[in-house]
């Protein structure tokens, strides 16, 4: 088998959208399931839509997510540069054997000129008013002028691209892994412009060059490409390459959560999720976007949620290492239909890595967002909170947000929970707790336990019956992690000063 080269292939457009992530996971898992290589090229070379940091910005977030790349841009390798725009000089020699070989020609159509033919073309009720195999012979290119006129043009400077001469009538056909056979009538394709009149290659001419000279086995991109893919099979065919030719797989659609239509960044707004792998502030506009990572996902439960859009294992194993993923990935096994974005899916992947990390990593994530808030909280005590929320929690930041009561007293309660269970008989049992507790010595969760059974014991009142008021009485609220590690992490006084608070405010209610 030919070894594996895979690319990922950006433009540095902008941010790098999540289903850019999942293209360039999908390459890499294949990359290292065949022990080859993986490979990162900036694809620049439509400088108008350049955004500056958009590059750094997509090396930050594949390092984040563990996508290691072996050659390419940041990394170097045998085929530097990696930059499209620095391979400039490349490109060329390729579009002028094309028009040597009658694949290509030049044109020195202006835009007015292009502007009059697809106004003609509309008004003649054209299906397809383009630049192609029928309207080419109308315009001022080399197929038309006479091979003096051109030499003098060329000669003059005169502005000019080179376009793709496509076949009129020739059946394109190409073995899509993911799609199979995909037929293309070339009457359908418009002679695409493969060198600009700046001497910059366009897209396709500069992905098919670079993807042969990079010795490119597969092309694993989005959807979106699969309209280009025909013509990246002319090119490769003109140019004598179809022996080297990559295979090609087109990944599916992310599609919106409700399933209809493409994922767009409008939605992820509207529904309060990231749609990118970092922060990002828009260089142009200013506008800031939250990231994946400082939503709180954890970067191994962020690729293997999105292995899952597309792929899938045939088993029903859901939690997967990356070493897992690479041993379980086939391109076989990528669907063609397109995947809905379910972020509940990400939020319980991130939950299952959360659970799985060490106490002693949570208590880090705790004890960051302590010092943000300028609590003082010391190791043991941070380690007894985190084990008894770990269940709980999706989110680092969960820790605390949700932990408050473990440095607060309450100041309110639960309005709804109060109006149901607390009650004569609750205050009774609290008064006692609270006196019983203060005579206890370094009270642990166990002590407090066995406390509270005494002393509803003694009342004949139920447990069950006082239990949530007894919480809310400490908490504030009517649920939450194990109440009696709670009052071991306050202490004896705090359990105490909180009771009595609560009896004083809910009195009312009880009257
Ligand atoms: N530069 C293209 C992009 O931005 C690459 C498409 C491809 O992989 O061929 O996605």
């Amino acid at each position: 088998m030919r070894e594996v080269r895979v690319r990922f292939a950006p433009s540095p457009t902008g941010a790098l959208h999540i289903g850019g992530v999942r293209t360039a996971l999908y390459n890499y898992l294949l990359a290292r399931k065949h022990g080859g290589k993986m490979l990162l090229r900036i694809e620049d070379t439509d400088q108008n839509r350049y955004v500056p940091g958009a590059e750094e910005y997509i090396v930050q977030a594949l390092k984040w997510v563990g996508i290691e790349i072996d050659e390419g841009q940041g990394v170097g390798g045998p085929h530097a540069p990696y930059r499209q725009s620095e391979r400039k000089p490349m490109y060329k020699q390729y579009a002028e054997k094309l028009v040597a070989d009658g694949h290509a020609y030049y044109a020195f159509d202006t835009e007015e000129e292009l502007e009059a033919m697809r106004e003609r073309l509309k008004n003649a009720g054209a299906a397809l008013p383009q630049y192609n195999s029928i309207s080419r012979m109308q315009m001022r290119n080399s197929l038309t002028l006479t091979e003096g006129e051109v030499k003098a043009l060329l000669n003059d400077g005169v502005p000019h691209v080179i376009r793709l001469k496509v076949p009129r009538k020739e059946e394109i056909r190409l073995n899509d892994l993911i799609r199979g056979w995909v037929m293309v009538h070339s009457s359908q394709i418009d002679d695409k412009v493969l060198m600009k009149s700046d001497g910059m290659p366009t897209y396709h001419l500069a992905n098919v060059v670079d993807d042969y000279l990079m010795k490119i086995s597969h092309v694993i991109r989005g959807e979106e490409w699969l309209p280009s893919a025909p013509l990246h099979v002319l090119l490769y065919k003109f140019l004598g390459w179809e022996e080297d030719m990559p295979q090609f797989a087109h990944l599916p659609l992310l599609l919106k959560p409700t399933g209809d239509g493409k994922l767009s960044k409008r939605d992820a707004d509207q529904m309060g999720f990231p749609i990118f792998p970092l922060d990002w502030v828009d260089p142009n506009t200013g506008e800031k976007a939250m990231g994946f990572r400082e939503a709180g996902y954890l970067p191994d439960a962020l690729v293997n949620f999105l292995a899952f859009l597309g792929w899938n294992p045939g088993t029903t194993q859901e939690l997967f290492t990356m070493q897992e993923l690479i041993d379980a990935f086939s391109v076989e096994r990528i669907g063609k239909a397109g995947t809905k974005f379910d972020i509940h899916k990400a939020q319980w992947f991130n939950q299952q890595y959360l659970r799985g990390r060490s106490n002693d990593d949570l208590a880090a994530y705790l004890m960051a967002s302590l010092t943000q808030e300028g609590i003082k909280c010391d190791r043991e005590k941070a380690l007894k909170i985190v084990g008894v929320m770990k269940e709980r929690v999706v989110f680092p930041k969960d820790f605390w947000e949700q932990g408050k009561f473990f440095f607060y007293a309450p100041t309110t309660f639960d309005e709804s929970v109060a109006s149901k269970k607390w009650n004569e008989d609750a205050v009774k049992v609290l008064v006692k707790f609270r006196e019983s507790v203060l005579t206890l010595e370094s009270p642990d969760a166990n002590m407090f336990k066995a406390t509270l059974e005494r002393v509803t014991q003694e009342l004949g009142i139920g447990t069950g019956k006082i239990l949530q008021a007894v919480r809310l009485s400490i908490t504030g609220m009517g649920g939450g992690p194990d109440l009696m590690v709670i009052m071991e992490v306050i202490g004896k006084e705090e359990v105490a000063a909180r009771i009595a608070y609560a009896i004083e405010h809910l009195k009312l209610k009880v009257a």
